[in-house]
């Protein structure tokens, strides 16, 4: 897996920069504006379906399953899906359309 990149300036994100860039979009370096590849918002759009039908298919069969077990699955998906998807973004300096 190629490191993601600056499509502007170049510069290299460590992953750490990327789980920021996760919520802030801008380059560290050099402050443009990034925008996801349209290929990365796909990438991205899995995790949180995921997110939701695990917990309710892990419901539904191990039933009878208590909302504390459903909350804290969705808990630990989400603490996952932040800690995994920094290795799937990549940049663009154009805005993409999904479709
Ligand atoms: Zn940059």
């Amino acid at each position: 897996m190629k490191p993601s990149r600056c499509p502007c300036c170049s510069e290299s994100f460590s992953y750490s920069q990327l789980i920021k860039l996760q919520f802030s979009r801008r380059c560290p370096a050099c402050r443009r504006k990034l925008f996801l590849t349209r290929e990365s918002q796909f990438k991205s759009s899995i995790p949180p379906v995921l997110m939701l039908c695990i917990p309710a298919f892990l419901m539904l069969i191990i039933s009878p399953v208590s909302i504390t077990f459903y909350l804290l699955t969705g808990a630990a998906m989400t603490v996952l899906i932040v800690a995994v998807q920094p290795w799937t973004l990549e940049f663009t300096d154009k805005e993409e359309a999904l479709f």
